[in-house]
């Protein structure tokens, strides 16, 4: 992408409404802007990370056997009478009323819809297991929305339904989420340690919720602090094998956050020198609640003895949109955002220290075209702003690498690379350069 022909309205003051640091550099570098308290456009630096992360959240999904489909962000109210749910969700619920006085709802999460659609069509035990799973915007009329995207009342959800015939076989699909869960954040460069937790609104008994650790979290946390230090399930998983010796050796070390902390129980199990106590953001959340949904609903399942019961469940959610705040907050310096690689919007900034000059231009245009054909994702600014104004921009919006070509550099066939996460910079060769980018 050429920056002349892009659309990256960047700010130079910083914004007085944001109150943390990832909400700060979003809307200076231009990734999102607010149209209504809690609902954001996603302009398209941000648009860009937020199909990043969905890739990544879907890859890992699919991997552990999980079905892609898509339901729709307006549902029934009458689906949620069946649960017993309608009421109980209070002003969180946006309720709607079409022309027909027909009661709808901006969906808060989908467990409703997807036993409906289960209970269509599946009969047997010999039908299961089934993970059926959307990435689709949710609304929740919160309180007090803020940090961004972190707290918004419109945003994007990755929401996985599990259904087995018995506890066992839900357990099972309870951890082949757990650990797809261990390998999405850890794709993403974070470390999200998956934390005992209150079920809520949900319901069911057995939850964690994978937290990250950083300050301006919304939550207080306190865990054991050789939990970081756990190995996270390789590529070559095998989701079909038993999974509870991970799940077991991520969920002993005490990691709780403050609805489930238990004073006693966390000095009995921890020594004082691995406690780690801070603050921490949700990023995910996982729950097994057994037949909660499928036994009002009816969503029954005949078992090899022929005897219906209903099916048991559990529900799996990641915050897509929120996850671009969790990462920034991780990930940044006073100069703005760092990130990691496979999130980033572009992968490596082509900065011309001088537009217009033909040698310079010669060169940038030979970087640009073997960049893009290595699917390095360039964005090449080509604008004529002066040098430092492109180094702030660039630092701002965090590509994980600036190849900088300036006049006196060319004259001897030289560009710099400079890496934005340790500020390192290496004068080289043009074709060094780009064969050190991968191109
Ligand atoms: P929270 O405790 O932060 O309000 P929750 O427990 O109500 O979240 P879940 O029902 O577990 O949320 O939803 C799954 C995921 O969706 C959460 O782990 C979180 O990452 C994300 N999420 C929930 N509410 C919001 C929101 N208002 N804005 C952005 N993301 C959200
Ligand atoms: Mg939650």
């Amino acid at each position: 992408m050429r920056l002349s022909r892009y659309f990256l309205p960047v700010l130079k003051e910083t914004p007085s409404e944001a109150q943390i640091v990832s909400h700060r550099l979003m809307l200076r570098a231009g990734m999102i802007r607010q149209e209504a308290a809690g609902i954001y456009a996603w302009l398209p630096l941000g648009f860009r990370v937020l199909k990043k992360i969905e890739q990544i959240v879907r890859e890992e999904q699919n991997r552990a056997g999980a079905i892609e489909l898509l339901m729709p962000t307006l549902q029934l109210a009458d689906l949620w009478r069946e649960s017993g749910r309608y009421d109980d969700y209070g002003q969180e619920m946006l309720r709607i009323t079409d022309r027909h006085e027909r009661e709808l709802l901006y969906g808060p999460t989908n467990e409703e819809m997807i036993t409906e659609i289960f209970r269509a069509y599946v009969r047997s035990y010999k039908d299961l297991p089934k993970n059926l799973y959307h990435i689709q915007w949710k609304f929740r009329d919160e309180q007090r929305p803020r940090f961004g995207v972190m707290r918004g009342r419109e945003f994007l959800m990755k929401d996985a339904y599990s259904f087995d015939i018995d506890e066992a076989a839900g357990r099972h699909s309870y951890n082949q989420m757990f650990v797809a869960y261990l390998r999405t954040f850890a794709r993403m460069g974070l470390k999200a340690i998956p934390m005992r937790a209150e079920t809520g609104p949900i319901g069911g008994d057995l939850s964690h919720e994978f937290i990250v650790l950083a300050e301006t979290g919304e939550s207080a946390v306190f865990c054991d602090k050789r939990v970081l230090d756990l190995p996270i399930p390789g590529d070559e998983t095998n989701y079909d094998a038993d999974l509870s010796e991970v799940v077991t050796q991520w969920s002993t070390l005490y990691a709780c956050t403050e609805d489930v902390h238990d004073p006693a129980r966390y000095e009995a199990e921890t020594k004082p020198e691995d406690r780690l106590e801070t603050r921490g953001i949700e990023v995910g959340q996982v729950f097994f609640f057994g037949d909660k949904y499928s036994k009002p609903m009816k969503a029954v399942v005949a078992g090899p003895d022929g005897a219906e019961r209903p099916a048991q469940m559990g529900s799996y959610g990641v915050g897509v949109s929120r996850l671009l705040g969790a990462i920034i907050e991780a990930s940044h310096d006073d100069k703005g955002i760092i990130w990691p690689e496979e999130v980033a919007p572009f992968g490596v900034a082509i900065l011309s220290l001088k537009a217009g000059d033909p040698a310079v231009d010669a060169a940038c245009e030979t970087a640009y075209a073997a960049l893009t054909k290595a699917g390095k994702e360039p964005l090449y600014d080509d604008t004529d702003e002066r040098a430092g104004g492109k180094f702030a921009t660039a630092d701002l919006i965090g590509l994980p690498w600036q190849l900088i070509v300036g006049p006196k550099g060319i004259a001897n066939g030289e560009v710099e690379l400079k890496n934005r996460r340790s500020g390192e910079r290496q004068t080289l060769p043009l074709d060094a350069a780009l064969k050190a980018l991968g191109a």
